[in-house]
C-alpha cells in the first residue's frame, strides 16, 4: 500500500461498469464509518462540483454522439482537476474519510482501453497536472459481466422510467474492453486495486467492503501515531 506522507486523511475510489454496485456500496460504507464518529466525504466522478456537474451533463448527454474519444478525456480531466482541487484534496487535508465514485482508473479502462487511446498520455495528464501526489490509498473495482449490467439496466431504467444515457447506448464489446481495461490496471497496480466480485449480494459484498477499508484506516493510523 502507497502511504502518501503529506496527508492523513484516507482515500478510497470505487470503480467498474455502470450497475456494478459503486452507489450501492459506497453508501451502505458512509452510513457504517458515519454510525462509528467517522468524519466521512462521498462523492462522485464527474460531477462532484457544479463545475463538474455541467460537465456531467455534456458527457452523458445522448444527443452527443459526436463527441470524439480526446474531446471526451479532456472533458473527463476536466471535471476531475476541479473536483481534486475544491473538494477532494481539502477534504483530505481535514484528514476526512473520502469514498469517491469512479476516479482515474474509469479513465484509464474507458478512454485508454475502451476508446483505445493507449495509457501513455492519459498517464501524463493525470501525474503531471490532473492528480499530480493525491493518489488514493486503495481503489476498490466492482466487477460483474456484461450480461449481469444489461440485466440490472433494464430492471433500473424500467423501475425509474430512465432512458439509456450516451455511455450506455455503447456496444457489448466496449463494455468488454473496459472490463479488460480494469484488469489490466490491476496487474499493474495489484497492491492498490482489489478486485470485488460484485455479484454477490449486497449484504455479502458490503461485509468485504467495510472489512478492507477498516483494515486500511488502522494500517495508516499506526504508521501516523
Ligand atoms: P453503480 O453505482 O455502479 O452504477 P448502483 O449501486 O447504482 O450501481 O446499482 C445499480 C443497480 O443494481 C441498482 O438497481 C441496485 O439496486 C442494483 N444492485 C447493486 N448491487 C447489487 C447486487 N450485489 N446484486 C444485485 N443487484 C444489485
Amino acid at each position: 500500500m502507497k502511504i502518501n506522507t503529506l496527508y492523513q486523511g484516507n482515500y478510497f475510489i470505487a470503480e467498474g461498469i455502470d450497475t456494478s454496485g459503486k452507489t450501492t456500496q459506497l453508501n451502505l460504507a458512509r452510513d457504517y464509518f458515519s454510525r462509528k464518529g467517522v468524519e466521512t466525504l462521498i462523492t462522485r466522478q464527474p460531477g462532484g462540483t457544479a463545475i463538474g456537474q455541467k460537465i456531467r451533463e455534456i458527457l452523458l448527454d445522448s444527443e452527443n454522439i459526436d463527441l470524439v474519444p480526446e474531446a471526451e478525456v479532456l472533458l473527463y480531466m476536466s471535471d476531475r482537476v476541479q473536483h481534486m482541487q475544491e473538494t477532494i484534496i481539502p477534504a483530505l487535508e481535514k484528514r476526512k474519510l473520502v469514498l469517491q465514485d469512479r476516479g482515474q482508473y474509469a479513465t484509464r479502462s474507458y478512454q485508454a482501453f475502451g476508446r483505445q487511446l493507449g495509457t501513455r498520455d492519459i498517464d501524463l495528464l493525470h501525474e503531471n497536472i490532473v492528480i499530480k501526489e493525491y493518489s488514493p490509498d486503495s481503489v476498490l473495482f466492482f466487477d460483474i459481466s456484461v450480461k449481469e449490467m444489461e440485466k440490472r439496466l433494464g430492471i433500473r431504467n424500467a423501475s425509474l422510467n430512465m432512458e439509456k444515457d450516451r455511455l450506455e447506448l455503447e456496444d457489448r464489446n466496449f463494455f468488454q474492453r473496459i472490463r479488460e481495461g480494469m484488469y489490466e490496471c490491476h496487474k499493474q497496480q495489484p497492491d492498490l486495486i482489489t478486485i470485488i466480485n460484485g455479484e454477490r449480494p449486497i449484504e455479502v459484498i458490503q461485509k468485504d467492503v467495510i472489512e478492507h477499508i477498516k483494515e486500511l484506516i488502522e494500517a495508516k493510523s499506526k504508521m501516523f501515531k
